[in-house]
């Protein structure tokens, strides 16, 4: 039994009907786009694609997706409301934004992955027997009975109130006094005479920390106070130490602070000697320290070691000159401090690091401190600590709050007449920074010829005059200190009022170190910064981003600025480069890591404090 079909009755119905009128002539459309016209009605779309797919190659890029995602929304507007196809347009561009954001996120993981440290910093015994430690050391000091019983909400609230974040496992409490922590009278009246009544945040949370054995992650701003964190505790464990066994010839150290400048090692100790000083006064055992950097004669740290030396303070290239001639040995120490550790890394020290790890042969306490400290080294980091505890007060790598940055743009040519003018500003002391030494000598040069009371260190200079410019300034018998980089890491220079950047560093980071010279311990600080044509416009990207971070006023010159990918700034959980810090690029656009990938950084030697490192350290 055969029966016509009926559709083809009533089409060849309408067709006759059409042919009739002249008016309504419709054209040929093939059967092959009818067929897609009528699936389009029935909102069979699927199966349309599945019949394209099927023709079409494997290879199919973004752009033909795109395509079909169009035909998709348009081909169901017969039966779907507008305001229906309009959230479905909406969610598909969403979809293609996350699709994007994973993209580059996953992108970034594996740029990460590559970069991070695989290395492991232990010492060489350990690595040889597999040995990892899986505890932290234990200590004999335990928070105050009653902090102990007070609910743990009370502790968040302390850290919230003070904007201190912590990660880690079995945080030790907060402890907002000095006594809480249990510091002998001798530190406590050391303290007075510093004028120092209450700890600041990064002390509140990282002393408790430290004092419980804790390997920990220091992230703080310069000025934070961070030096007494790791100078304190650790000065209290030498003692103890004595107490129980005193140090015998040769012994020791039993705690070693490793800087990344001559300067910054020179400070600290002066730090520990203060404190030590007080020991004596109250009658207790000497605790002996020693400073280790290059142009101070080896024999006076031989004399000191000779006689058992408690902490030893040194710069990489000093100590692993001392290590490698056996003048010194790591066989007793058990407290590690990396002062500064993203300069140390980022300065080319790590292979130096590692070999300093490699002379340890028992567990250590291991801390690391610095203002900025960007992923890769926080991975690099991780490596060498047990459960650490990372502390962060103000993000890291923002500038301090304190300092009232200003950004100006002045020729090549004008800069140095204009330094007088911007030297009237403020009263001094005012600290002065260029990126080349001729730069420094020739502003020294300029501002003594103009009378102006001002000194100048580099890494050029002999290490005589630069501590004798240093000692000048922080007495205040110098008015200005015209310096390179080798001033800006974690120096203390009490009431700098003003810091000029007669350049902007290539490096965002040390940018932040600079201005942190003023501003410290609570006070105002104003940062001028001189910016034209010369530079290199990612790293006017980042100073862009972090004066909007720090509620900055951003220049006209600045805010136009634009980058590509700046709609990836605030991805994920990183802000900014996970690479560098960094605020105004992405890891994939960071030109750090290009300029490191490609070699260059380390050869070129343009910038004196690359330059200076065999001969500073
Ligand atoms: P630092 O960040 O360790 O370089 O310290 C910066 C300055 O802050 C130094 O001059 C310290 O003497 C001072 N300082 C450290 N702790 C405190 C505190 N709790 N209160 C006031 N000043 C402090």
């Amino acid at each position: 039994m055969s029966v016509d079909p009926p559709r083809k009755k009533y089409r060849r119905h309408e067709e006759e009907k059409d042919s009739d009128s002249d008016d309504n002539y419709v054209p040929y459309v093939p059967v092959k786009e009818r067929k897609r016209q009528q699936l389009s009605k029935l909102g069979r779309i699927g199966q349309l694609k599945d019949e394209q797919s099927k023709q079409k190659s494997s290879s199919e890029n973004d752009s033909n997706e795109e395509d079909e995602d169009k035909e998709k929304v348009w081909g169901r507007k017969y039966n779907i409301s507008l305001l229906d196809q309009h959230t479905e347009l909406k969610k598909l561009a969403e979809a293609k934004k996350v699709s994007a954001v994973e993209r580059q996120l996953k992108k970034e993981e594996e740029i990460l992955e590559i970069v991070a440290e695989k290395k492991a910093l232990m010492g060489v015994s350990e690595l040889a027997k597999g040995i990892q430690y899986s505890e932290p050391i234990k200590t004999s000091w335990t928070p105050p009975r009653y902090v102990l019983q007070l609910p743990k909400i009370r502790h968040e609230k302390i850290r919230h109130e003070l904007r201190i974040l912590v990660e880690g496992e079995e945080i030790p409490p907060p402890l907002k006094s000095f006594k809480e922590m249990k510091f002998h009278k001798a530190i406590l009246d050391g303290l007075k005479e510093k004028n120092i009544k209450k700890p600041t945040p990064i002390q509140v949370q990282g002393i408790p920390t430290v004092l419980s054995g804790r390997d920990m992650i220091g992230i703080a701003f310069t000025g934070s106070g961070k030096t007494l964190v790791f100078v304190l505790p650790l000065i209290m464990f030498c003692f103890e130490q004595e107490f129980k066994l005193p140090f015998i010839k040769n012994e020791g150290p039993y705690g070693l602070i490793i800087c990344p400048s001559r300067e910054l090692a020179k400070q600290t100790y002066d730090i520990i000697q203060h404190f030590c000083k007080y020991l004596i006064k109250h009658n207790l055992p000497e605790i002996r320290s020693c400073l280790a950097i290059g142009g101070v004669p080896v024999s006076e740290s031989i004399d000191i070691i000779q006689k058992g030396v408690h902490i030893m303070v040194a710069t990489p290239g000093r100590l692993m000159d001392m290590l490698e001639k056996k003048i010194v040995k790591l066989g007793v120490c058990r407290y590690l401090c990396m002062d500064e550790a993203d300069r140390m890394v980022d300065l080319g020290f790590e292979e130096d690091v590692r070999t300093i790890f490699s002379y340890f042969n028992g567990q250590r306490q291991t801390l690391l401190f610095s203002a900025t400290m960007p992923k890769k080294i926080q991975n690099f980091a991780r490596s060498a600590l047990v459960k650490p505890v990372t502390i962060n007060v103000g993000r890291a790598g923002a500038a301090s709050m304190n300092v009232i940055q200003e950004v100006e743009y002045v020729k090549q040519e004008a800069k140095i007449v204009y330094l007088l003018e911007c030297l009237q500003k403020t009263p001094p002391p005012v600290l002065i920074f260029a990126e080349k030494k001729q730069d420094v000598d020739a502003i020294h040069e300029y501002l003594l010829l103009k009378g102006v009371e001002a000194v100048a260190i580099h890494g050029g200079k002999d290490q005589e005059e630069r501590s004798r410019s240093v000692e000048a300034f922080r007495k205040k018998q110098k008015d200005v200190l015209v310096a390179t980089d080798v001033a800006s890491k974690g120096l203390d220079f009490p009431d700098v009022q003003h810091v000029i950047n007669y350049d902007m560093p290539d490096d965002v980071e040390n940018y932040v170190h600079r201005i942190g010279r003023t501003g410290r311990s609570g006070n105002k600080g104003l940062a001028t910064t001189f910016i034209n044509k010369s530079n290199d416009e990612s790293v006017l990207l980042d100073l862009k981003h972090l004066l909007m971070e720090a509620k900055q006023k951003v220049p006209t010159f600045l805010a136009e600025l634009c980058s590509e990918n700046e709609k990836y700034l605030n991805l994920g959980d990183e802000r900014g480069c996970s690479y560098c810090g960094g605020l105004g690029h992405r890891i994939t656009d960071c030109p750090k890591l290009e300029a490191l990938q490609n070699k260059q950084a380390s050869n070129i030697g343009r910038r004196d404090y690359l330059a200076n490192t065999a001969a500073d350290y």
